[in-house]
């Protein structure tokens, strides 16, 4: 199961709420699932969805709150679907609900955005929220990459409604204008787990944010180990670039000519090209040599070497 659909599972189960929160979330989810029918003078409402945990879920609520029974219809998959769809069909009393939701206002006028008075209370805020996650949310693994949660709504007014209630709770929420609708987002790992928390997703939050910190730990490791490979890189390098001057001096003058601490280090060098200054410093014949002692006779290699280039540029 997907981490959204598992965190969607998890919603589902929330059953000791008030009615106030009940009907915030209700409204949300036939609002964003609802098609609203209307012909012959009378308002038909079905709400469709490929979860059957959320079918389940919107039936009872509507049987809680309104007290009616709908239909439950099966739609098996069609050859490019992947899931059964879900319908749940209210044939009668649909009007009654859809006003009581603030979905309809006057006659059959569609209410744009979302009703501050279902809102008004904070548990009911929430409980709105947890119902557009439902409806039409997703949430990938913190695993898989990167971090984002979505809630797609075919309108943009109540897209731009549901980004503002977000950003009550400075989630950092923005919307956005897609093929399969208006989408609001979040991007930032700990805003995602603040809106999961909002919304009573107690034990996909744990989860989220073990994944989460085992990430991070993950990454730090990984840059720590990026950090002392370039630092290697670094230092062949420089090894590198030390002997092939070394082997230049040799073959313009011979080391022989060298003054004895620099022809020391030379040869330990062209014997030890893998070697750390630290450690060539104490190769070398007699007491141990410092790291800066030694760098600064290699740079002193490195300066009579480009003396000898600048010749050999000179007789070319
Ligand atoms: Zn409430």
């Amino acid at each position: 199961m997907s981490f959204a659909s598992s965190t969607k599972q998890e919603l589902t189960r929330m059953d000791d709420i008030p009615n106030c929160c009940k009907r915030a979330e209700l409204s949300a989810l036939v609002r964003m699932n609802g098609l609203v029918q209307i012909g012959n003078g009378r308002i038909g409402l079905e709400v469709t969805t490929e979860n059957n945990s959320i079918a389940r879920h919107t039936y009872k609520r509507m049987k809680e709150l309104y007290q009616l029974q709908p239909e439950v219809l099966v739609r098996k998959k069609a050859r490019l679907k992947k899931n059964n769809t879900y319908v749940i069909r209210v044939p009668s009393g649909a009007e009654k609900i859809l006003r009581d939701l603030s979905i309809l206002g006057e006659g059959v006028e569609r209410i744009s955005g979302i009703d501050p008075e279902l809102v008004k209370n904070e548990c009911c805020l929430r409980s709105y929220l947890r119902g557009a996650f439902l409806a039409g949310g997703s949430v990938n693994n913190p695993d898989s990459g990167s971090y984002h949660l979505e809630i797609v709504s075919t309108y943009q007014d109540h897209s731009e409604n549901l980004c503002k209630l977000m950003n009550r709770y400075h989630l950092h929420a923005k919307w956005i204008e897609r093929k399969k609708g208006f989408v609001v987002y979040i991007k930032e790992g700990d805003k995602i787990g603040e809106f999961l928390n909002i919304i009573g997703a107690h034990h996909t939050l744990f989860r989220f944010e073990d994944i989460r910190i085992m990430k991070d730990m993950r990454n730090s490791v990984n840059r720590l180990v990026n950090c002392e490979t370039a630092n290697l890189n670094k230092t062949i390098q420089a090894a590198m670039r030390q002997v092939e001057n070394i082997r230049l001096i040799d073959r313009e003058v011979g080391l022989d000519q060298l003054p004895d601490r620099l022809r020391e280090v030379a040869e330990a060098r062209l014997r030890h090209p893998e070697v750390s200054l630290t450690e060539l410093g104490q190769m070398l014949p007699g007491r141990k040599v410092s790291k800066s002692a030694i760098n600064h006779r290699l740079r002193k290699l490195d300066q009579i070497a480009q003396k000898y280039k600048v010749m050999q540029h000179d007789r070319k």
